[in-house]
């Protein structure tokens, strides 16, 4: 195999499999899609359920429901579940992400037009800075803000109460979260990758509002490519679509299926160029691992970020990736995968068993 340099030729913005959202997925692209209740939300049973208590429970008691955290890696339906959530409770969701909101007066604006009862849900609520955190607690604990004008001895603090709100905060990353902003949630709720079934039934769904015929073997075969992700499968389904009106009259059969995803270079356990070339940098200039992260994202000219949410979640999933204190590691399974011999002096297993020291050999 070539040397290959893994920054220069390939489109990471529109890689099919990016989880993140590309204007492609929004407005009239995604929206559609989206389901509005939780019957029509498609797995994730525990969550869903959890969420069906708590909302019934609020609605009984006449209250708002409390502050609701959803965690996982981007593309499982979250923002979907925070808009649900809303249109359960009968009330109206403003939208905003961590980084929109720059100073503490914009979230103060947020906050004093919502009105009681309303859902505000913050995407990417980990970016958010410190000092809108710090105007965040109270709103969340108290329904009140602190507003300080002027400076010196004309200093004059108001005490203004909110209405009663619910905050849906969604984040890739929990750990990221400060405790004290973590320890506000009453609910915390983690979203989990989709089994390949759950995933034909969310392609299913989707290809019903696109009026797209697909039969259920063309749906698994997508489903099982898609990481586990209901928005690739979503983005997949309508690839797929194109290869089915050239091949098979408009109908995804196994075999459109099977040759379209063929074509985009998505093999059968749904691994892309960037996962493949990835596993391969580790085991060709790392020697199978442990190598770090920084490391690793500066040879494959990747955001050591999208590393972490995007290609590891998965990769980990399916056994092809370990993480470990001293860095990552390739799997037996994956070398095995990419037609490459494990590495010698790469103890399967070993790299992962904590010592004495709490330092990994
Ligand atoms: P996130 O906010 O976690 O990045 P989104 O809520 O934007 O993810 O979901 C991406 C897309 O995937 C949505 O537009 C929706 O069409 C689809 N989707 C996500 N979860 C489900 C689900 N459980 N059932 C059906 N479709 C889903």
């Amino acid at each position: 195999m070539s040397n290959t340099h893994f920054s220069d030729d390939f489109d990471f913005e529109n890689r099919i499999m990016d989880t993140h959202e590309i204007p492609e997925d929004s407005a009239e692209g995604e929206n559609p899609l989206r389901p509005k209740n939780l019957d029509e939300y498609i797995g994730q049973e525990k969550a869903k359920e959890n969420l069906r208590v708590y909302i019934e429970a609020a609605k009984i008691r006449n209250e708002t429901l409390d502050h609701v955290l959803l965690y996982g890696p981007p593309g499982l339906g979250k923002t979907t579940l925070a808009g649900i959530i809303a249109n359960e409770l009968g009330v109206n969701i403003r939208i905003t992400s961590g980084p929109a909101i720059e100073k503490p007066g914009d979230l103060a604006a947020l906050l004093t037009n919502l009105n009681e009862g309303d859902v505000l849900f913050i995407d990417e609520i980990h970016r958010m800075s410190r000092a809108v955190e710090e105007v965040l607690y109270p709103s969340m604990e108290d329904f009140a803000i602190d507003i300080i004008t002027g400076k010196g001895q004309m200093a004059a603090s108001y005490h203004l109460p909110l209405p009663r709100f619910t905050l849906v905060g969604a984040t890739t990353r929990a750990g990221q979260l400060t405790a004290p902003l973590r320890d506000r949630f009453g609910v915390l709720l983690r979203l989990e990758l989709y089994t390949p079934e759950e995933l034909a039934d969310i392609i299913i769904r989707s290809a019903g509002i696109l009026g797209i015929k697909i039969e259920y073997d063309g749906a698994i075969e997508i489903a099982s490519r898609s990481r586990g992700t209901p928005r690739i499968a979503n983005r997949m389904l309508k690839r797929v679509r194109d290869f089915a009106q050239v091949m098979s009259d408009g109908v995804i059969t196994l075999e459109t299926a099977r040759t379209a995803l063929d074509r985009l270079e998505i093999d059968e356990l749904g691994l892309d160029q960037n996962d493949r070339r990835m596993l391969e940098a580790i085991i060709r200039f790392y020697n199978g691992g442990p190598v770090g992260l920084e490391t690793l994202a500066a040879a494959i000219g990747e955001e050591a970020i999208t590393i972490e949410d995007v290609y590891e979640p998965y990769l980990m999933q399916i056994g092809f990736l370990s993480r470990t204190p001293r860095g990552r590691c390739i799997t037996a399974e994956a070398c095995r995968h990419l037609g490459y011999d494990f590495p010698k002096g790469t103890v399967q297993g070993a790299v992962t068993q904590p010592t004495l020291f709490g330092e990994n050999n």
